[in-house]
């Protein structure tokens, strides 16, 4: 399979949608090389920007899928035709339904202690035959990666999902790749928040009309100062075009 990826402000963003997305993990899911999946939205790219062992983290993925409409925004501006948004949290749940009822095994790290826990029981009654075979929260110290590591290694998932807030979940993935035997592992943000019905997720209309950032900036307004990386993130989008920096390249998967 091959996809073309465009280089938004030095991040790559593979042009998949939901579904191919979907294709690609499950092709992960059957192979014996480890695979990296992100979800970079603007504020991913514009701290990346800023920090440097974040871009190259970035870089050296195999799977970054365009979380949010400012990405495909953004990649408009630079002469790319983003096939749509691809929320992780959708293709999250796109995997869980297609690998209920196989051999395919998940481990859930992040979140707190109690909201991981209901996302594994809330998971396991929405997609019954999926195998969550162990959690644990995301509030440890570098100190205790090893041990979770361990632990991880021992219930061997063939799926690690990784939810730690960005960028310390991206940096913790690629920091420990080399220890932790898993066939794919995803960055998923807040996603076991969604999961475990803390945190709901923005109405069908508002995803429909490209509007669940505005629909968080409502219900959750401490994420103001977050969001305004969004207009600065158009702003470097235009000058970057100005610069007429444009490197399109198309990858074999
Ligand atoms: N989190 C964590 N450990 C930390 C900091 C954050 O497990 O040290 C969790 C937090 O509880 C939440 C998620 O990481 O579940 C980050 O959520 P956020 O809304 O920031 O992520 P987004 O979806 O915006 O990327």
């Amino acid at each position: 399979m091959s996809f073309t990826v465009c280089n938004i402000l030095g991040v790559p963003i593979n042009n998949v949608n939901l579904n191919e997305a979907l294709g690609l993990v499950l092709l992960y899911l059957e192979e014996n090389e480890k695979k990296i999946i992100f979800t970079p939205n603007p504020e991913f790219i514009m701290n990346a920007l800023t920090d440097s062992q974040f871009k190259k983290i970035l870089n050296e993925s195999n799977l970054n899928i365009p979380d949010g409409i400012g990405v495909v925004i953004g990649a408009k501006i630079l002469g790319y035709n983003l096939k749509e948004r691809v929320a992780g949290f959708d293709l999250v749940q796109k995997i869980f339904s297609r690998i209920k009822n196989t051999d395919k095994t998940v481990y859930f790290l992040g979140a707190s202690e109690e909201t991981v826990i209901l996302a594994k029981e809330m998971m396991e009654k929405k997609y019954k035959g999926l195998k969550i075979v162990g959690t644990h929260n995301g509030y440890f110290k570098d100190e205790e990666g090893n041990i979770i590591i361990d632990e991880i290694n021992k219930l061997s998932p063939d799926l690690l999902l990784v939810g730690l807030g960005s960028p310390r979940q991206e940096k913790w993935i690629y920091n420990n790749k080399d220890k932790i035997n898993v066939k794919v592992m995803i960055g998923v943000g807040g996603s076991f928040d969604v999961m475990s019905g803390n945190v709901k997720r923005a109405p069908k209309i508002f995803i429909k009309l490209n509007l669940e950032w505005f629909y968080r900036l409502i219900t959750q307004p401490t994420r103001f100062k977050r969001m305004l990386k969004l207009p600065l993130f158009i702003i470097e989008v235009l000058k970057y075009k100005i610069k007429g920096d444009k490197n399109e390249k198309t990858i074999k998967k």
